[in-house]
C-alpha cells in the first residue's frame, strides 16, 4: 500500500473510532416528536380566555411510531427535557451511522484496490 493510501486509510479508521466514541457517550435514545402545548380550559372568566399568555400549561407530548402505529404520550416538563436530548441523540446517532458507512466503504475499497 503507498503512503498515501496508508494516510487515507489511518484517517478513515480514524474517524469511525470518533463515531464509535461519539456513539457509546449516549445513553438516551428515541425517535418520535415531542409537542409543547399551552391550553384553554374554557372558563369564560379565566385569564386564559382573554390573555394568550395566561394559557395553562405547558403540556408536553410524545408522539412516536409503535408496530406501525402512531402513539402519543403526555410527559412532565422533566421528562420532556430527557425526551428533547434522547430525539437530538437520535438524529446524530442516524447522522453518524451514515459516516460510519461511508468510511467502511472507503476502506473496503483502499484495502481492496491495486
Ligand atoms: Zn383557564
Amino acid at each position: 500500500m503507498s503512503a498515501a493510501k496508508s494516510r487515507a486509510r489511518q484517517r478513515a479508521a480514524q474517524k469511525i473510532a470518533d463515531i464509535q466514541q461519539a456513539l457509546a457517550a449516549m445513553q438516551y435514545l428515541a425517535s418520535g416528536t415531542l409537542l409543547k402545548r399551552t391550553k384553554v380550559c374554557g372558563n369564560p372568566s379565566c385569564r386564559c380566555a382573554q390573555d394568550p399568555a395566561a394559557r395553562h400549561g405547558p403540556y408536553y407530548e410524545w408522539s412516536y411510531l409503535q408496530d406501525g402505529r402512531l402513539r402519543h404520550r403526555s410527559l412532565t416538563p422533566q421528562q420532556a427535557e430527557l425526551m428533547r436530548q434522547a430525539i437530538a441523540n437520535y438524529r446524530k446517532a442516524r447522522e453518524l451511522l451514515r459516516t460510519w458507512k461511508a468510511h467502511t466503504q472507503r476502506l473496503i475499497e483502499l484495502d481492496t484496490s491495486e
